[in-house]
């Protein structure tokens, strides 16, 4: 514990069970002294969310899917009631499209109707929170989302979710332009591959993970606690001249070009 997010309080969304990326960066987040609010979707995820968000000494856990409006407006206004002088971060770890579509050439398996849902869920849903929280900022504050490599390069079978990263990813930066003048930052955290439900979703992922190791700087993936201390970075004032940056939490793997030589003659 630092201290480095006393007397802080924030929204978490996105946590699912405990392997969760918004659990990671909740676990470190109160461990430097933030104060925390979640939301679960659905009733069956909010009996996982609940016991965990006691286990970080919070009661305040409020269900929201973002795909129904009225969800997303009833969260914000249960959230009033119980940090009624507002808040200074929110954490935006959503991301969800159709299985079936993550799984093929992007080219054949795309539909209308995924790709919108996508958006939506993926996309403009940071938007909605974002315009919501930034009212509910009076002293300044930092906003982040969660991305992926696959935004800006292709990754087999990550299909519309790279469209909907990118998307997203253009996203922070028009919000960090629109909200900086208020002091309130907009960031991205472009994680590496993690074992989470939404990460077992793109088919063979097992083989992103492998490469990953392969070839990535540090040769391995990352941990939740790692996600979880460049969040806190993030979040708190140790980066308050950060604003409409995608950060990269990927063992480095974003700046490579080509796989290893070695790897490729074996
Ligand atoms: P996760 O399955 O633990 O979390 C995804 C969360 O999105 C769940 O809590 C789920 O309830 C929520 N969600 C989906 N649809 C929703 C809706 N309509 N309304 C409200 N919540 C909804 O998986 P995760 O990997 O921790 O995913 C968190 C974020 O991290 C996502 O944006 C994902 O794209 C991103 N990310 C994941 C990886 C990875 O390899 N797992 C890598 C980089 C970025």
């Amino acid at each position: 514990m630092t201290g480095l997010m006393a007397g802080k309080r924030g929204l978490i969304l996105g946590v699912a069970n405990d392997h969760s990326i918004a659990w990671g960066i909740a676990k470190s987040l109160h461990d430097h002294g933030a104060e925390l609010a979640f939301t679960y979707q659905g009733d069956a995820l909010g009996r996982r969310v609940k016991p965990l968000a006691a286990s970080l000494g919070s009661d305040i856990v409020i269900p929201c899917d973002v795909e129904d409006i009225a969800s997303v407006d009833a969260l914000f206004a249960a959230l009033d009631e119980r940090f009624t002088d507002g808040i200074d971060f929110v954490v935006h770890a959503i991301g969800f499209s159709d299985k079936a579509q993550l799984k093929g050439r992007y080219v054949d398996v795309t539909s209308r109707e995924n790709f919108s849902r996508t958006m939506v869920i993926s996309c403009f849903s940071f938007t909605e929170i974002a315009q919501r929280a930034a009212k509910r900022m009076r002293r300044g504050g930092s906003m982040l989302t969660l991305t992926y490599g696959g935004s800006t390069r292709i990754m087999p079978n990550y299909n519309v979710m790279g469209v909907a990263k990118a998307a997203l990813e253009a996203s922070v930066r028009y919000l960090a332009g629109d909200l900086g003048p208020e002091g309130i930052r907009v960031n991205a955290l472009s994680a590496g591959p993690m074992r989470t439900l939404a990460g077992a979703g793109i088919a063979d992922a097992r083989l992103m993970f492998n490469h990953q190791r392969a070839h990535a700087p540090l040769r391995r993936t990352v941990t939740l606690e790692e996600v979880g201390g460049s969040a806190v970075y993030l979040l708190s004032d140790l980066s308050g001249g950060v604003t409409g940056e995608v950060h990269f939490v990927d063992s480095g793997y974003n700046i490579i070009s080509m796989p290893r030589p070695d790897v490729l003659q074996a």
